[in-house]
């Protein structure tokens, strides 16, 4: 097969202990899935979940161990963070049934879906899509997967985010409105799911401005941290 000129090499993901790496599908996020995080956004209440896409190549990886590089973002006076915990998907399927999610899950990381608040809101207020907002370049930085069977039990982990040494974000994944059986259970009746698909399952409370220069540590317990710099 030829191509008009080189297609674009696959986005993957390293796994820790492993020289295989994760390559990636697609990259779902859930929308306001922690009640503090809800209501900081001027909600309240556990409202059916509801997902919006990122691109593939949005990803920043980040290998163990080592920091990454998000280049600050245009057209933005206001980029949040939100730490959130990141399923792989390593089968897929439809209609899945969340007693059956874990079947489904190959692994686990620790994610940022980075986020310009401002254009968001602009789109909220318009009734518009917030791609703008969510689906920029380097809008999702990751760290290196998990597999399963390392990972311990992730649905009662500490997650947080320190930026500069200091406490911005702190939960426990325990809080999750819709857990991650249930969040792949809702997801696979919308879309039938693929072994390398991503899912963002949501941020708890804390969500805050970063600047250029800013060094964020995302922590989920029990997983190898996210480390990255925010860069002019
Ligand atoms: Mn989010």
């Amino acid at each position: 097969m030829s191509f008009v000129f080189p297609p674009a090499p696959p986005v993957s993901v390293p796994v820790l202990g492993q020289a295989d790496r994760f390559p990636v599908h697609r990259i779902y996020c859930v929308g306001r899935n922690y009640e503090e995080h809800a209501k900081e956004m001027g909600f309240t209440g556990r409202e059916p979940p509801f997902f919006f896409l990122k691109p593939t190549d949005s990803l920043v990886v980040v290998d163990a161990g080592e920091t990454g590089h998000m280049p600050y973002p245009s057209l933005t006076q206001n980029l949040h963070h939100e730490i959130e915990l990141v399923v792989a998907i390593g089968r897929g399927g439809r209609n899945i049934a969340a007693a059956d999610a874990a079947q489904h899950i190959f692994g686990y990381a620790v994610g940022l879906d980075m986020t310009r608040r401002d254009l968001q809101n602009e789109m909220k207020k318009q009734g518009r899509p917030w791609c703008i907002g969510k689906a920029f370049d380097h809008s999702a930085p990751i760290g290196p997967i998990t597999p399963l069977s390392q990972a311990g039990n992730v649905n009662q982990a500490e997650i947080s985010l320190q930026v500069n040494g200091a406490d911005r974000q702190r939960s426990n994944v325990a809080k999750l409105i819709w857990n991650v059986a249930e969040t792949i259970e809702h997801l696979s009746a919308a879309w039938e799911l693929q072994p390398g698909d991503l899912i963002y399952t949501g941020t708890p409370e804390g969500v805050a401005a970063v600047v250029a220069g800013d060094v964020l540590v995302g922590q989920v317990d029990g997983l190898a941290p996210l480390n990255i710099q925010i860069t002019k």
